[in-house]
């Protein structure tokens, strides 16, 4: 057994605990970082974002995804995708991703101990090796829980690996199936729905709401359903379900009108529990809320002030984008280096097919709060950009302030959508102006001409009222 000091130890070694690790090692301090997992990188590298996105990438480039509309016609090769050809793609990302993170952490001389951590008192860390054994006891000024999270699995779910899976278990199926059902229409099943529709499943989303992504802007929720359903996704909404039987090669999902459905594979998507099974917060008198996440206030500690709670473990927005910030602003708080508050406006990316990229408020937030807004769109057959790479169906959406033009909210359905929104994101960041787009000179052709698009056709909504 080991004994060692260190000013912060991370708990957990995903986008949370990296960044919060390497922003306090380069204010000076020594950093210890325990991972359960023998290689670092958490959920997002090994379950959660990184595999998905790899996945997506590789569905789009082995499909020629991107080409159909132009070079359909004249026959693109479509051979069957395997299981090995996706897998192959992923495992290259993987490894590059795992040796990076190891080269960051040696740069900056994190220390990364592989074991599950738990807490023996406010400044003592234990962690245990698989076999239950002692092997560190490591005392920090500052600890940081960054353990984040795991899909949500209740026991009646016949899960196995090869039918009734959850997103983690997903990734090791060894065939693509013929049809495959999708429980839950939230951001991780509307995605992986998408890639196995772009792959040629058939893919059937069912949920108990109205429509996928709900809390998208309606608008673009629509574009998104008609979109999905132009690659053969179905979705079936307002369906409760009440059981999920495992046959031998299939799984069937019984509702409760006494109707069911059946296919080779069934993805249960319906929501992830935060990771605290292990930590015995108790020990230092830590508690979660109703929701299972770790309680903390703006500055990201926990009722135990040299404690902090950081990504998935404390809830929403649950990104490894916003976790990262999290981990950071955590780091720099807790060593009194200058910091500042979440930032207010930031992007959500969803990366169905095709993907969507958020920022601010949607049309019917804008509603409910009783704001006069306008709102300014642009059609990616618009835009010179689309057409030649290959007329993709998307839309930009500006929602401006009538009065003072001040842009409230941007939504972007599209190729590219993910990248563009910064675009935005920064103008909203600055307070800027619907005819600030249009003051502007972009790069031509480019998608980020939607912006200069849609604030034409919104300010020219207004400027009679000028
Ligand atoms: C399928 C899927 C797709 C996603 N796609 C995106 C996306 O496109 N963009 C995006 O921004 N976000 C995405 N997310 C969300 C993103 O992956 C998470 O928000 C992010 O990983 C959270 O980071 P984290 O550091 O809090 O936790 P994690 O990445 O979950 O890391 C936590 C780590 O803590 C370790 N740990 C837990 N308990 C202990 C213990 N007691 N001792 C030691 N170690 C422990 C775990 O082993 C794990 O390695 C996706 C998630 C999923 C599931």
């Amino acid at each position: 057994m080991e004994e060692l000091y260190a000013d912060l130890v991370v708990i957990g070694s995903g986008p949370a605990g990296q960044k919060a690790a390497m922003q306090a090692a380069k204010l000076g301090k020594s950093v210890v970082v325990i991972e359960k997992y023998p290689n670092p990188g958490g959920g997002c590298l090994h379950s959660g974002t990184i595999p998905s996105k790899s996945l997506r990438e590789a569905i789009l480039n082995l499909t020629d995804f991107n080409k159909k509309s132009y070079y359909a016609k004249q026959k693109i090769d479509n051979r069957e995708i395997s299981i090995n050809d996706l897998n192959y793609c992923l495992a290259q990302v993987t490894d590059e991703q795992i040796k990076q993170l190891h080269r960051q952490f040696e740069k900056n001389k994190i220390r990364l101990i592989q074991g599950v951590a738990h807490f023996e008192n406010h400044h003592q860390i234990a962690v245990l090796d698989d076999k239950n054994h002692l092997t560190h006891l490591v005392t920090g000024e500052k600890t940081l829980i960054a353990t984040g999270s795991k899909p949500r699995n209740p026991k009646n779910i016949p899960f196995d690996k090869e039918v009734v899976l959850d997103s983690t278990r997903l990734l090791s199926i060894d065939h693509v199936p013929k049809k495959m059902i999708v429980l839950g229409g939230g951001i991780i099943g509307s995605e992986y729905a998408s890639f196995f529709a772009a792959l040629g499943t058939e893919v059937i989303v069912v949920d108990k709401k109205e429509q996928m992504l709900p809390y998208l802007d309606k608008e673009i929720g629509m574009h998104l359903q008609s979109s999905l359903s132009k690659i053969g996704l179905k979705f079936m909404g307002n369906r409760d379900f009440d059981e999920i039987i495992r046959h031998k090669d299939s799984a069937e999902l019984k509702f409760n009108d006494g109707t069911s459905l059946k296919a080779e594979m069934l993805l249960y998507a319906l929501g992830r529990v935060a990771n605290v099974d292990h930590l015995h917060i108790e020990n230092v008198g830590i508690t979660v809320d109703s929701k299972g996440h770790i309680p903390v206030n703006a500055l990201f500690q926990t009722i135990v002030p040299n404690i902090y709670a950081v990504g998935d473990v404390i809830g929403g927005p649950a990104l490894a984008s916003t976790s990262m910030e999290q981990g950071r602003l955590a780091a720099r708080h807790a060593f009194g280096a200058e910091t500042h508050h979440f930032p207010t406006f930031y992007p959500i990316g969803i990366y169905t097919i095709p993907e969507i990229s958020s920022c601010g408020y949607t049309e019917e937030q804008l509603q409910a709060l009783g704001f006069r807004y306008e709102v300014g769109r642009a059609y990616y057959y618009e835009i010179a950009k689309n057409t030649i790479a290959g007329n993709d169906p998307g839309m930009f959406k500006i929602l401006f302030h009538t009065d003072t033009l001040e842009i409230l909210g941007i939504h972007i359905i599209g190729r590219d959508a993910t990248e563009v929104i910064h675009i935005g994101q920064v103008a909203m960041t600055h307070s800027a102006k619907i005819d600030y787009f249009i003051d502007q000179v972009f790069n031509y052709p480019t998608y980020a001409e939607g912006y200069r698009i849609a604030a034409l056709n919104g300010f020219n909504k207004v400027k009679h009222k000028r």
